[in-house]
Order: C-alpha cells, then sequence, then structure tokens
C-alpha cells in the first residue's frame, strides 16, 4: 500500500499549484483528477490577473507576490503558462454614470483612468464607441490558465510528485490516515485537500461533512484561432457576478436541497459582456453567470449563446460574430469572496483550497503559503503560523 503525506484531489489551477508547491518542499503528493479533459473552471477561464483588486492589507500582499510568482513561472515551470502584460479595458454603458463606476474603484490598489469612447477605441479598434458612454483603463496580466494548470503538473511529478486520474466519491478518516475512495481504488494518506471547485460541497456532504461553499453555472463562447486581434482584455467595468454571488449566498437551505436533486434558481442569471484573445488567436467571450443550486442545472445552450452574441455585439461587433462553441462550467466562491483554506472541521486532516472569486490574481501566492504551513504541520519546514492564512478558515462561516 502506497501512503502518500498529502493527497490533492482535482487538478484545477488551485490544485495543480498547491500540488507544486508542496513537492517543492519535499512533501510526498498524489493529485487525482477525474477527468483528462474536465470540463473545469479552469479550463474555460478567460485567465485575467486583476493584480490591481486588491482592497485588505492580505489581499493586497496577495495579489502582488502572485504577480511576482507568474513573472518567475515563466522560466521555472516545463511548459509556458503564456503569462503576459494586457490592458483590461472595463466598459461603460450609456445608462451608467462613468464618475460613479470610477468611484467603485477607489478603495482599489491602483486606480484606472477615465477614457472618452474615442480614446478607448485608439487602444482597442474592435470596440465600437457609439456602444460605449466611457471606458476605464487598468494595467493588468494573463495567462492561459489550462496551459498553466498542465505546466504546474507537469513540473511536480517531474520533481517527484504523482499524478492519477480517478473519480473521488467519498473522504474517510481513520485511527491511521485519510482513506480517499475513489471509482477506481482505495488511496491512504496524512492529510487530504480538496481542490475541487464547485463540486466541494457535493463531496464533503458524501463523506459526511460541510462547508458553507457556493457555485455560479457560468457559460461563455469559445473559438478557434481567428484572424481578428485584440488588443487587450474587454470586461464591463462593474462585474454583475459579484454582485449575483453576494445575493446567492445568503441563505444556505436551498445550496443543501440542491445536493439532492431539487433544483432552485435563486436569482435571475446575469450577462457580463466581455471577451479576450489566447496567445494562438482563439477568442472566449460571454458570459452568463446563474444561480442554479443543481450541479447539474437546466439552460438552453441555443438562447444562452443568442443573448452573448447580442449583448457583446454591442461593443465588439466583430468579436460577437465570430463562430464558436458553447460551454459551461461551475465556478466556486464563498459568502465574503474570500477564499476558503484550511481545516473542515476540527479534524487537520480533511481541508480545502477553494472558492476563489479573482482565482489568478490570488492563488499562486496562497497556494505558496499554504503548501508551506502544510510542510510545517509534518515540521518538514521550520515556519510560524502564517496569521494571515488564518483569516481564510471555511470555519468563519460556522458550519464546518
Ligand atoms: C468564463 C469564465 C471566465 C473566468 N475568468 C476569470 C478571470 O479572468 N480571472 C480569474 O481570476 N478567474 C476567472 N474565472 C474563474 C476561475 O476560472 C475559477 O475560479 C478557477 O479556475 C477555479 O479553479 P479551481 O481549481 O478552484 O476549480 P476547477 O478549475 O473547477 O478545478 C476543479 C477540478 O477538480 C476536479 N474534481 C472535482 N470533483 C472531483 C472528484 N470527485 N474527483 C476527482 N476530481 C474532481 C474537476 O474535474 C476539476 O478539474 C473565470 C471563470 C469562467 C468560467
Amino acid at each position: 500500500m502506497q501512503f502518500y503525506e498529502v493527497i490533492i484531489i482535482g487538478s484545477g489551477i488551485t490544485g495543480a499549484s498547491l500540488a507544486y508547491e508542496l513537492v517543492r518542499l519535499g512533501v510526498s503528493v498524489l493529485l487525482i483528477e477525474q477527468d483528462k479533459n474536465a470540463p473545469s473552471a479552469t479550463r474555460y477561464s478567460y485567465g485575467g490577473i486583476s493584480y490591481w483588486a486588491g482592497m485588505t492589507d492580505l489581499t493586497r500582499s496577495l495579489a502582488a507576490e502572485s504577480l511576482e510568482i507568474h513573472r518567475e513561472n515563466v522560466g521555472a515551470l516545463d511548459l509556458p503558462t503564456e503569462f503576459r502584460e494586457l490592458p483590461l479595458i472595463g466598459t461603460i454603458d450609456h445608462s451608467q454614470d462613468p464618475i460613479a463606476v470610477l468611484k467603485t474603484y477607489a478603495f482599489f490598489t491602483k486606480q484606472p483612468q477615465l477614457l472618452t469612447p474615442a480614446e478607448a477605441v485608439e487602444l482597442e479598434p474592435l470596440l465600437n464607441p457609439d456602444g460605449i458612454a466611457a471606458a476605464l483603463l487598468m494595467p493588468h496580466a494573463h495567462i492561459n490558465p489550462i496551459a498553466t494548470a498542465n505546466a504546474y503538473c507537469q513540473t511536480m511529478v517531474r520533481l517527484g510528485g504523482h499524478r492519477t486520474y480517478d473519480r473521488v466519491l467519498t473522504i474517510s478518516s481513520e485511527s491511521d490516515g485519510v482513506r480517499v475512495h475513489g471509482k477506481l481504488e482505495t488511496y491512504h494518506s496524512d492529510r487530504v485537500i480538496l481542490c475541487t471547485g464547485g463540486g466541494t460541497r457535493s463531496l464533503l456532504r458524501d463523506s459526511g461533512l460541510a462547508i458553507r461553499q457556493y457555485f455560479s453555472h457560468a457559460e461563455s463562447i469559445e473559438t478557434d484561432p481567428c484572424d481578428l486581434q485584440m488588443r487587450s482584455v474587454v470586461m464591463p467595468a462593474e462585474i454583475g457576478r459579484f454582485e449575483l454571488e453576494r445575493s446567492a449566498a445568503i441563505d444556505d437551505g436551498p445550496w443543501e436541497a440542491g445536493l439532492t436533486g431539487h433544483n432552485q434558481d435563486l436569482t435571475p442569471p446575469i450577462l457580463d459582456a466581455g471577451a479576450l484573445q489566447f496567445a494562438d488567436g482563439s477568442l472566449r467571450f460571454g458570459q452568463i453567470s446563474r444561480t442554479q443550486t443543481s450541479l447539474a442545472p437546466q439552460s438552453s445552450p441555443e438562447t444562452s449563446e443568442q443573448w452573448m452574441r447580442s449583448e457583446l455585439a454591442k461593443i465588439l461587433p466583430k468579436v460577437a460574430q465570430v463562430p464558436g462553441r458553447w460551454v459551461t462550467c461551475t465556478v466556486a466562491f464563498s459568502a465574503d469572496h474570500l477564499p476558503l483554506v484550511g481545516p473542515v472541521g476540527d479534524d487537520r486532516r480533511v481541508q480545502v483550497f477553494s472558492g476563489f472569486s479573482n482565482p489568478m490574481a490570488l492563488v499562486p501566492a496562497t497556494a505558496k503559503r499554504f503548501a508551506h504551513q502544510l510542510a510545517s504541520d509534518k515540521n518538514l519546514v521550520a515556519s510560524e503560523p502564517d496569521k494571515e492564512l488564518q483569516t481564510l478558515l471555511p470555519s468563519r462561516f460556522g458550519m464546518s
């Protein structure tokens, strides 16, 4: 029987980066992923790094440390992450007051520059100047998220970590360690960390544990490489998804019922019309977010695609016409937009690393710090407890 110090479930951006950081510290790690081509949030993410969006001392320092790590990863990982600086243009439509929108950025680390439509089009010629009242310009960065997760995984394996494909059904804590019961095998370890994104609450519930974490269903369109050339990431200056998350996380009743198949649509869907282009020329645009409480929700791909294209056509008409595929996935979030990092309940052997609202900006540094904490628990490295990470414990919401 092979025994691992840490088993990580899920190889999206959270699991892949944490596995890499742990292996670098000499921890024996098994990373379990259910699907080689999982339709995960990392797979369908835009990959924008909003390193300017820190609002507290902790998120500011995590964002600054993460940006440094993204830069270092370019040389340190075995595969390209496609990291680049790429400006963000935040669109303001005619129903909004540009100054009022600008003021909503007052608490962020960096302040945007207010642009007229003509100035915005100079930076991003694909924009329709008549479709916007103004825009905000932010310095921003970008990675290809699935390429980055794969780069972390491949480097982790080269450094001695292990990886396997299996669907984890339950986890049980025993006197001699944790058992991770997969569809194919049972795995043994000292600690297990769930990096299972939107599936976290359900997997914990099947294992007799509870957590206050939620998910939205995101829908977007992905295209093949095309001849258009976007020079920026274009998003609404006011993102609707964050308000949707806030209102969906008030009552846990419907989420618990959702685990047993009682689907509820908690809030009307929102559409954040935006787009960006990857290094290979493919586009990703959308995006609809829904708070249906079942992991298997209902939506009509044709109606969704039509809605996304018609809204995007107002600001990026040429992008909105590029043929593409409708895709969907779940995106995990917490009630306060901060991640859930640490033990579920009193038993330190089952922990989570999930629920980031802007993961590309925060995950690399949080993974590094969390790995240090896990390794110091096992006396592999000497380290003072990370007091800042303590503020991200899942127990801050009760229930777990
Ligand atoms: C359209 C879109 C655009 C986005 N744009 C941005 C952006 O610009 N910037 C940003 O920071 N964020 C963005 N996000 C959010 C971000 O992509 C996600 O929050 C992030 O990728 C989540 O990573 P994760 O590792 O927590 O979860 P996931 O990527 O969902 O990974 C979870 C993994 O766990 C595996 N898994 C689950 N259950 C099991 C099980 N039982 N057994 C084995 N494996 C299991 C899954 O297969 C999956 O691979 C966007 C998301 C979407 C959908």
